[in-house]
């Protein structure tokens, strides 16, 4: 999609610091990080959200599998990390392209807001 910030990012268009990257996955750091690690995780092909994108053969197994090599490569504290997907607007989803936000490096407090 020509308006959305992630296609953007994905097309190299506007800069990110990406930490990961496969044919299919991108990650790359939060611009406002709310915690010391925080990267958001996102397909490359444009869905909009949690649900929509059940229609992309295989796009939960490729992201999840990312997230995990990519704490597991990078030797991250596996006790106290959390994986969050805001869907939709009541949610607090600001960028509608599907993401995942992986937050860690200091305690997490439960329930969100
Ligand atoms: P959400 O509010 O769940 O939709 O999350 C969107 C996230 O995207 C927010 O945490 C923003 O800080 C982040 N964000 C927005 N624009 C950029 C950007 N250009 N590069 C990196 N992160 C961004």
């Amino acid at each position: 999609m020509s308006d959305c910030i992630f296609c953007k990012i994905v097309k190299k268009d506007i800069p990110s610091e990406i930490l990961y990257e496969d044919e299919w996955v991108l990650a790359f750091k939060d611009l406002n990080p709310q915690a010391p690690t925080h990267l958001l995780f996102i397909p490359k092909i444009h869905t909009e959200n949690f649900i929509e994108a059940i229609e992309v053969p295989n796009i939960y197994d490729k992201i999840f599998n990312a997230i995990a090599n990519l704490v597991k490569e990078k030797k991250w504290d596996t006790n106290g990390f959390r994986v969050v997907s805001n869907c939709g607007a009541k949610a607090g989803q600001s960028v509608f392209h599907l993401h995942f936000h992986l937050l860690g490096g200091r305690e997490l407090t439960w329930p969100s807001g």
